[in-house]
């Protein structure tokens, strides 16, 4: 069995129903964002995934594109850094 680590986006409409934040980072000026999940799965669609949405994004402050992820808070205390697709179990 091989195992790769080629992350997978991840659905932005599986934390809507957690209590997280999803936040937007400009990784040039770190201007920081904090985005409406249930706006963006209106936006985009219920299968947007966090590719998509970072593909959208674009920094208001220096016009930056492909902001970082950053999803705080979830019930379980996990604590996610960096890209949504990242995240792995
Ligand atoms: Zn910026």
């Amino acid at each position: 069995m091989q195992r790769r680590a080629v992350p997978q986006p991840v659905p932005i409409r599986s934390y809507g129903g957690l209590d997280v934040r999803l936040l937007a980072i400009c990784e040039k000026c770190w201007h920081t964002v904090e985005l409406d999940i249930p706006d963006l799965l209106r936006q985009l669609g219920p299968d947007c995934t966090s590719r998509e949405v970072r593909r959208r994004l674009r920094c208001a402050k220096c016009g930056t594109l492909n902001p970082a992820f950053q999803v705080n808070g979830s019930p379980q205390g996990m604590m996610a850094r960096g890209y949504l697709g990242l995240l792995t179990h």
